[in-house]
């Protein structure tokens, strides 16, 4: 049985305040929520302030991004040592919006994959198709080549660690939903495909959907059979809207 796990994805937004201002309020409207899990990724000014306020409750923080070293001459970067020390639990990697402006390869994606194994920390790797990928049939290609680019060489001892955000680009921050058939559909080929790099393993590993994920959909998402959970944007950035996403 995959635990589902419900992701909070704060990108650009949020002071320190402003982050704990929410954690303040959304603490209690989720306190006693166990069947989920709940993660929040602030931004890496707000990281310390988040994580030491939500210590010793049901709710986990993560980081956005992260380099894969362990230190180096890597100006604007954080790497997975300062993280774990600073008792962060997860960690976003391979966001479409990274890969569009940060020059984010599979290559890299792969070592930051790699690097957050070694280090305890849970990757979300973030897969997803263009819309014009999906309208001339490439979904499956496309994703088919990000999973192999990024999980060369993964650890198949490891691989329940690993969590899979599928997030299909034009329904990111575009009011565009997958529908949960669409949705469950891409989810199956990327459990496939998964089990092709990882065998049975692949079973056990979560699989969410993210992409204008809001309360009034999140239901219907989160039924499917093989959605895991779900990394939410935009309706994250409020407390009751992310606290009913997690009570769907
Ligand atoms: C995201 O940033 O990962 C995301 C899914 O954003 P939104 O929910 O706003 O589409």
């Amino acid at each position: 049985m995959r635990k589902k796990l419900i992701a909070a994805n704060w990108k650009m937004y949020k002071t320190p305040s402003e982050a704990l201002t929410f954690v303040e309020a959304f603490l209690p409207l989720v306190a006693g929520h166990t069947r989920d899990e709940i993660v929040l990724f602030p931004s890496i000014t707000s990281l310390a302030t988040v994580i030491n306020r939500v210590r010793g409750t049901n709710v986990a923080a993560g980081a956005q991004s992260m380099h894969w070293a362990n230190e180096g001459a890597y100006t604007g970067h954080t790497s997975p040592v300062m993280l774990t020390t600073l008792g962060a639990t997860h960690v976003l990697i391979g966001h479409s919006e990274n890969r569009q402006y940060d020059n984010e390869t599979d290559e890299r994606i792969n070592l930051k994959v790699k690097a957050a194994i070694s280090h305890g920390l849970i990757p979300l790797l973030c897969i997803g198709e263009q819309l014009d990928e999906r309208e001339s049939g490439k979904t499956e290609d496309v994703l088919a080549s990000q999973l192999a680019g990024a999980l060369a060489g993964f650890p198949k001892e490891h691989a329940d660690k690993l969590v899979i955000a599928y997030e299909p680009v034009w329904a990111i921050g575009t009011g565009l939903t997958a529908t949960p058939e669409i949705a469950e559909e891409t989810h199956v080929i990327v459990r496939n495909h998964m089990a092709q790099h990882l065998g049975d393993v692949a079973n056990d590993i979560r699989i969410l959907y993210g992409g204008s994920v809001k309360p009034e959909n999140s239901k219907s998402l989160l039924e499917q059979p093989n959605i895991d959970g779900a990394l939410v944007g935009g309706a994250s950035l409020k407390p009751d809207s992310f606290a009913a996403i997690a009570q769907y």
